[in-house]
């Protein structure tokens, strides 16, 4: 593998934490609910970044226009939630990254008598001026209390207004109105790990650093991609991940779109390989690509960043956090998720975007 990066090390760290104490997180977890069947879930959702590129386009949706990060806002659910977003509501979670500072006052006009000296002589005079009365003074966070905050203000909700951007917009525009003073200020990095436990920090700030190379729509064309050096090359995905025959070509046309990978057909239990030295960043379900096991390979010269993806297994043979060489055993073929019949379906991601595993493949 190219230089191990210090990230991915402090991922790796941070990850093996949740592995280490994960029977902790299970008692608790177990004394608070009693539901084994929710502890089985958490359990096996306990891994490093889950992510896929729809979950990093909608996180990234959210953020649009609102100055918010999404690095720090998929890096805040991941840890906040120990990487269990099956049920996170991003479109809410995302106002806990914004502190609204919020006064309203009641202008009431008062009148007062002075009195002046005219030419020697005492006038009395009466004289009006506004008195600003606080009704109001908040300071807020948080999907509920902001959206209780926007009805007051006979806000309409729906799910255009309720967008991050849009709420900013409207509570920064009500400073036009002399009744309301309002400021949002979005949580720096520091400010969002504030009670964070110091394993939580150290992963939040892993992937701080790690996920903007995972980045499907960062700046890369895939055309202008320059294969590196391949033959005994370990450090760059370029040996089969399995045996077996081709049964689906990267770029088929399918009923659920292009086909992102290759697929290898043969019986459920044939071995699969790490096709280069690595990390092993994610090992669990993902939806239709049933048991599936990513790993990252590091940079190459140009800055590249390698991940592979093995889909449909049967069993897992590493778990997150391993180091793994060019052809170790990481898992079984199988058949879960969608898939109807025993293959692999192997992806090669270079800076997030798959690209066709031929080009990697001997
Ligand atoms: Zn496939």
């Amino acid at each position: 593998m190219v230089e191990p990066t210090a990230v991915a090390s402090i991922a790796i760290k941070s990850a093996s934490f949740i592995k280490k104490y994960w029977y902790v997180i299970a008692i608790i977890l177990l004394i608070l609910f009693l539901l084994p069947t929710l502890i089985f879930a958490t359990v096996l959702n306990i891994l490093f970044p889950q992510l896929d590129e729809e979950d990093f386009l909608y996180y990234k949706t959210l953020t649009e226009e609102s100055g918010i990060s999404w690095v720090s806002f998929i890096s805040y659910d991941v840890t906040r939630l120990d990487n269990y977003l099956k049920e996170n509501k991003a479109e809410e979670s995302v106002f806990d990254l914004i502190k609204i500072s919020f006064t309203e006052y009641e202008i009431v006009e008062r009148e007062k008598e002075i009195i002046k000296i005219v030419d020697g002589k005492e006038v009395t005079e009466t004289v009006t001026y506004k008195e600003y009365i606080v009704i109001r003074d908040l300071e807020l966070k948080g999907h509920g209390p902001v959206s209780q905050l926007l009805k007051s203000l006979d806000y309409v909700i729906s799910e255009e207004s309720m967008k991050v951007k849009n709420v900013i917009l409207f509570l920064e525009n009500l400073n036009e109105k002399e009744e309301y003073e309002t400021k949002t200020h979005i949580l720096t990095d520091e400010e969002i790990t504030t009670d964070y436990d110091e394993a939580h920090k150290e992963w939040y700030y892993a992937l701080v650093e790690i996920l903007p190379l995972l980045d499907p729509s960062s700046e890369f064309n895939p055309d202008e991609f320059i294969i590196p050096d391949l033959i005994n090359n370990p450090d760059i995905p370029s040996i089969w991940p399995t045996t077996g025959s081709v049964t689906s070509e990267y770029g088929q046309r399918r009923l659920t779109g292009t086909h992102r990978g290759i697929d290898i057909g043969n019986n459920t239990g044939t071995p699969v390989y790490s096709t280069a030295d690595g990390i092993v960043i994610g090992v669990g379900t993902s939806g239709g690509f049933g048991k599936r096991i990513m790993i990252y390979h590091g940079t190459d010269e140009n800055g590249r960043t390698y991940v592979t993806v093995y889909a449909h297994l049967s069993a897992f043979k590493a778990s997150v956090g391993a180091n793994v060489s060019q052809g170790d055993l990481i898992g079984l073929m199988g058949n879960t998720g969608f898939s109807t019949g025993s293959h692999l379906h192997y992806e090669v991601r270079v800076n997030g975007t798959p690209l066709n595993p031929r080009l990697f493949l001997p």
